[in-house]
């Protein structure tokens, strides 16, 4: 059988695509490596297990193939019917049995990517609506899936970390959170460095005496969505903090 292929034939959404294809392999791996009795342990969320984390990626896969389709047919098709209806379905999934949730996964992960697959050239122009209200293209919808397999596999807390994440990615997901910051004004007197990619640097260009933060590409997207301070350091004026800041809030 010939393999089938992507309907679009614009190299940066194949690009894009193959980096949220690549996500969902690398959520899939880390997934496969638990056991059904470590799905009940804590994952690095607040208040949410890993059994939470499954079932959130498994929803949100369903819920941004709803998007996709909307762009398709023209049909309004939100991602989800209200804030809390997300919430009370995550709570329910996280209640399956492993292998439902296991099940719920692959088969809203393989529906997505079908739906992907299948839209045609002009209809990843067509306009679709976030939870947030946003309106957005559809080709949006990758960055949407691509952030939240990428980030939520190291929620699961079994060894993957913002090391794994490719670079463009991290990229992507670090302008995402410091320009929310920039548009907000909550990055007043701050300024990051990233060592590794310096054109990245971003922050209040204006402070006189600002709060530089400083690490690698990978150790500063960690610690801007808000996981931790690790391989980050902050000093002011020359003088090194013995406690890096916790980064303002993302979402
Ligand atoms: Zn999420």
């Amino acid at each position: 059988m010939v393999a089938r292929s992507d309907k679009t034939t614009d190299p940066r959404l194949q690009e894009e695509l193959l980096q949220a294809r690549r996500g969902t392999a690398f959520f899939a791996r880390k997934l496969n490596e638990l056991s059904d009795a470590e799905l009940d342990r804590a994952s690095l969320l607040p208040g949410w297990t890993r059994r939470h984390v499954i079932a959130h990626i498994g929803y949100n896969a369903r819920a941004i193939s709803r998007l996709v389709k909307w762009a398709a047919t023209g049909v309004e098709n939100p991602m989800y019917t209200s804030k809390e209806i997300r919430d009370h379905e995550i709570d329910f999934g996280a209640t399956l049995t492993p292998i439902a949730l296991r099940n719920l996964f692959d088969h809203a992960a393989i529906h997505l990517n079908v739906e992907w697959r299948d839209l045609p050239s002009d209809a990843w122009h067509h306009k679709v609506k976030t939870i947030q209200g946003r309106l957005v293209p559809a080709e949006e919808t990758i960055w949407m899936r691509t952030r939240e397999v990428w980030v939520h596999a190291v929620d699961l807390d079994n060894g993957a970390s913002f090391k794994d994440i490719p670079a463009p990615v991290l990229n992507r997901l670090l302008q995402d959170i410091t320009g929310a910051w920039a548009s907000r004004g909550t990055d007043k007197d701050l300024i990051g460095r990233v060592n590794d990619y310096p054109e990245l640097s971003f922050g209040d260009k204006e402070a006189r005496t600002p709060v530089q933060i400083s690490g690698s590409l990978a150790d500063l997207a960690c610690w801007a969505t808000g996981r931790g301070t690790a391989g980050v350091t902050a000093s002011q004026s020359g003088k090194i903090f013995a406690v890096t800041p916790v980064a303002p809030t993302w979402i």
